[in-house]
């Protein structure tokens, strides 16, 4: 397609975004061009907003970044075969290698030279998005557009919570962005017996009682591994789900595992962080497993599943929706922690 679009663009190497006229991006024979109706904002957004040193090391300028959307499939490239204008498309945003080890074994969720969309590619916070057939989740017309956009992090909760059993077990979310608020409701549906969320800001604690947590812990309040050993008798919960990254919550979250329990890492620290590797993992007999992204494409197909069992409301966890073009202002809430997720939209 020829002509023109707005987009929101990292134009240089600094912090901030521009809305700026770029080209419609060409696509290849086996991509597909989508336009784009819905998109939302990841913490990766704001690491590459702020242009920090991930992103410095990461990523090149220009680039148009944004990765979780929905939209409608415009225009196929010669040989797509799957996939149809008139679809109705998320995307897996990893852009696996398919010859990689990792791709070759069923571990593509972990591929070598993955490509990430809005990071290593331009992304979907523009009008329009190029991407390969073999990334695009056709998604049914009848689910809403913002829902559509959240399926990708939304996996990343499915991912995380199902790694290991989770019904009949009691459970600790740590964090409640987002990805943790849809955690505790996954865990709920899926009949846990005690929930306990643990998160700073007043305005995610309610959403997270709202998705099921019966324990709603304010660790600047309270010291959440007290009350978890309290309401365990002792014991400790049977999962951890880190969803926060930062390392006091991390070292809580071991401290309130059970003996032969089971963490399931997600949230990003920005750098090291020290455990104690003898008592809360060695001698617990922990099993600790690291997310990344979303098992390609298992945690799809559960993703759908969860989403057509019509159980969890994941527009709950939706506090805001603007304009693409207010980008700045959508980053600056992202960044005041007191939201969920924020939906920008493309009419
Ligand atoms: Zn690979």
């Amino acid at each position: 397609m020829e002509g023109k679009m707005k987009a929101a663009l990292k134009a240089e190497a600094a912090p901030g975004a521009t809305i700026a006229l770029v080209d419609i991006p060409r696509i290849g024979p086996r991509d597909v061009l989508v336009k784009v109706k819905a998109a939302s904002i990841c913490g990766t957004d704001v690491h590459i907003y702020d242009w920090d040193a991930w992103a410095q090391n990461r990523m090149q300028v220009p680039r148009i970044f944004g990765h979780e959307f929905a939209g409608e499939v415009v225009e196929v490239g010669r040989e797509v075969t799957q996939v149809v204008p008139g679809d109705f498309v998320a995307a897996e945003t990893h852009i696996t290698c398919g010859h990689c080890y990792q791709c070759r074994t069923g571990q593509a969720h972990v591929c070598r030279n993955v490509q990430i969309l809005g990071v290593d590619r331009d992304g979907a916070f523009a009008q329009y998005i190029a991407i390969p057939e073999k990334v695009a989740w056709k998604t049914g017309k009848e689910i809403d557009h913002s829902v559509a956009s959240i399926q990708e992090p939304f996996g990343n909760a499915v991912h995380a919570t199902f790694a290991g059993e989770i019904a009949d077990m009691t459970v600790a979310v740590f964090g409640c962005g987002p990805i943790g608020l849809w955690a505790v409701g996954l865990a709920r549906i899926s009949g846990a017996s005690t929930i306990f969320a643990i998160e700073p800001n007043a305005k995610r604690l309610e959403i997270a009682r709202n998705m099921g947590a019966d324990y709603k812990l304010n660790p600047r309040e309270l010291d959440p591994v007290h009350e978890i050993l309290d309401v365990t008798d002792g014991l400790g919960v049977d999962v951890v789900l880190e969803m926060s990254g930062h390392p006091t919550a991390i070292r809580q979250g071991f401290k309130a595992l059970r003996n032969g329990g089971r963490v399931s890492l997600l949230g990003i620290p920005s750098s090291m962080v020290e455990l104690d590797l003898a008592n809360d993992i060695i001698f617990k007999g922990a099993t600790v497993l690291g997310i990344s992204g979303r098992r390609i494409y298992d945690t799809w197909y559960r993703t759908r599943r969860v989403l057509e069992s019509g159980q969890l409301d994941l527009k709950q966890v939706i506090t805001h929706t603007l304009p693409f073009e207010q980008i700045s202002e959508a980053i600056e809430i992202m960044k005041s922690g007191d939201c969920g997720k924020i939906i920008l939209t493309f009419d």
